[in-house]
């Protein structure tokens, strides 16, 4: 379905964003990977993906909190992809602490790499899009898009200020073949998650397991973790022409947990 086209997702070095990028490189989309590890895993992944799927990879080191190499990625993909068809806008870092105890480079950071990178590979992104008239934009918000949680505060003010600005890039590219949409995870067991779950173990003085139970029982009704599969049928579907006028939705996919 999506032969020819190209996606660039942002952090898809792990979790939802490899997730993501593996469900599109499926559907026969070459793929710009991005994300931070060892130099010589990623290689292998995204050559591993590129046999796989019989598609074309690349991948860029830059980092989502600077705006200027966010530019030379872009400038990157137009080089080698002739620019990016479907942007997943993924890269994503969490930090949980009360407001008037927050770090205050955790707070510039995450409103940084959440958010404002957003910003910058769509403004970047559009013109090709537009000249194709066609493109897919899905931006990685959460269901902290939508509702919010104690001691998270940076995450839930940079995961609303991206579903808002999910509808005005939907809205302000209505008229054209370019679409625009958020997905809103609740709880996925990735390594962001992993660390909550660490310290809710040795916090509480249970086992790791327990620990998994207890933050899902808290805020996911099912009582399971969405998977990075699942996130990426999602993506697929909003690239299908099925989903030609979806445009500026805030879908979650987590559980129930944004029902309660
Ligand atoms: P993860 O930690 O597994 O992956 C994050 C990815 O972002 C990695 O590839 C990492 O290298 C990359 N990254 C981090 N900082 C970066 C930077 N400055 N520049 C470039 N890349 C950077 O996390 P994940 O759980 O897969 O999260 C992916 C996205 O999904 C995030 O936006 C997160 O907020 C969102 N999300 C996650 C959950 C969850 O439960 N895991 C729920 C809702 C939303």
């Amino acid at each position: 379905m999506l032969s020819g086209k190209t996606a660039l997702v942002t952090g898809s070095t792990s979790g939802i964003g490899l997730g993501i990028a593996r469900a599109l490189a499926a559907q026969g989309a070459n793929i710009v990977f991005n994300g931070f590890g060892d130099a010589a895993q990623i290689e292998q992944l995204h050559t591993g993906v590129a046999k796989e799927f019989g598609v074309r990879t690349a991948y860029s080191g830059a980092d989502m909190s600077k705006p200027e190499q966010i530019e030379e990625m872009m400038r990157m993909a137009a080089a080698q992809f002739g620019g990016v068809d479907i942007l997943v806008n993924n890269a994503g870092i969490q930090h949980v602490s009360n407001v008037e105890d927050f770090p205050v480079e955790k707070w510039d950071a995450i409103i940084a790499i959440n958010l404002t990178s957003a910003f910058h590979t769509t403004r970047l992104a559009l013109p090709w899009m537009k000249q194709k008239n066609w493109g897919r934009i899905v931006n990685l918000a959460s269901v902290h898009g939508l509702v919010g949680s104690a001691g998270k505060s940076a995450y839930v003010a940079a995961k609303h200020g991206l579903v808002g600005f999910t509808k005005v890039t939907a809205l302000e590219n209505a008229h054209s073949g370019v679409t625009c949409n958020a997905i809103c995870p609740g709880w996925v067991l990735t390594p962001l998650v992993q660390k909550q779950v660490d310290d809710r173990a040795a916090r509480d003085g249970i086992p790791m397991e327990a620990a998994k139970k207890a933050l899902l029982a808290e805020k996911q009704p099912s009582g399971e973790f969405v998977t990075p599969e699942e996130l990426g049928a999602l993506a697929v579907f909003f690239c299908s022409p099925a989903a030609d006028q979806v445009r500026g939705v805030a879908w979650n996919m987590d559980g129930g947990w944004a029902a309660q």
